[in-house]
């Protein structure tokens, strides 16, 4: 892919603005003042041992999990106690997890045309185009009036990608989005974030799948213990590693 529009921590146009974020669970405290900036169209990959707090950072984003010290702000708008905001955020914020969380009682079609209808009040006819368009985006039209147990997990989740681009999300976020597959199955969900990654999407994605990092991040965070231990473009953190926690993370996985 191209090379970044913009430089990693540049203040052009930041969607993303987490500044002195800390996170406690009970006693144990799982992000330690984390400052983050992320710009539109950036595509950032985070990586990091299993419990170094990737998924409690991306979950801050939209609320999926609370902070109790620190600014997290998305699109301009602050996530505080404010429902008003948090609804804001949720609605522009795509979540994508390991586990597809598709509604099994639900055909194809009908998990992506929920939202749109139940949230947007988006007109039948309308949503279920929508849900068709990007069905096909994510190449698997023809599954639409299957039942998610009758897809194999490759093919769930792309439904769970085209399923949260329906809300038309300026933010995509991907939690290990292929870590519960099959390695046959992990190249055509690869695919289709590459090719949402090409199309402009700000991206988070926390995952191991180091290729695609090298392929479409502009940058890479490495976490360790709840911070930020380092962060760079894909050639200098997979080729100059600073860090020893890092160079040893790179041994582990390479
Ligand atoms: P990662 O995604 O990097 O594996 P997590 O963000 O899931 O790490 O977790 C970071 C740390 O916070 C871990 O030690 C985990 O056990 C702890 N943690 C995560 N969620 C909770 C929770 N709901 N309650 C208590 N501890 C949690
Ligand atoms: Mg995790």
């Amino acid at each position: 892919m191209a090379e970044p529009e913009a430089a990693p921590g540049g203040a052009e146009d930041p969607i993303i603005e987490i500044t002195g974020l800390n996170k406690w669970f009970g006693q144990f405290h799982a992000l330690r003042d984390i400052d983050l900036t992320v710009e539109r169209r950036e595509r950032i990959v985070i990586c990091g041992p299993s419990g170094s707090g990737k998924s409690t950072l991306i979950r801050c984003i939209n609320r999926l999990e609370e902070h109790q010290e620190g600014t997290v702000v998305v699109d301009g708008v602050a996530l505080t106690h404010n429902l008003k905001n948090i609804d804001a955020v949720r609605r522009e914020v795509g979540m994508v997890f390991q586990q597809f969380n598709l509604f099994p009682h639900l055909t194809v079609l009908e998990n992506c045309t929920l939202a749109p209808i139940w949230v947007r009040k988006m007109p039948k006819a309308e949503a279920q185009q929508l849900g068709m368009q990007y069905l096909e985006r994510v190449k698997i039209p023809e599954q639409a009036m299957k039942y998610p147990g009758q897809l194999s997990g490759g093919q769930q989740q792309r439904v769970a990608i085209a399923r949260s681009l329906c809300m038309k999300p300026n933010i995509m976020l991907f939690d290990e989005p292929t870590s519960a597959l099959d390695p046959e199955m992990i190249k055509e969900v690869l695919e289709v974030m590459v090719d949402l990654a090409e199309s402009g999407m700000t991206m988070l994605v926390v995952t191991h799948e180091m290729g695609f990092a090298e392929q479409v991040a502009n940058r890479v965070i490495f976490m360790d213990a709840g911070q930020i231990v380092e962060q760079n473009t894909p050639d200098e953190f997979f080729n100059n590693p600073q860090s020893d926690r890092t160079k040893l993370f790179l041994s582990q996985i390479l």
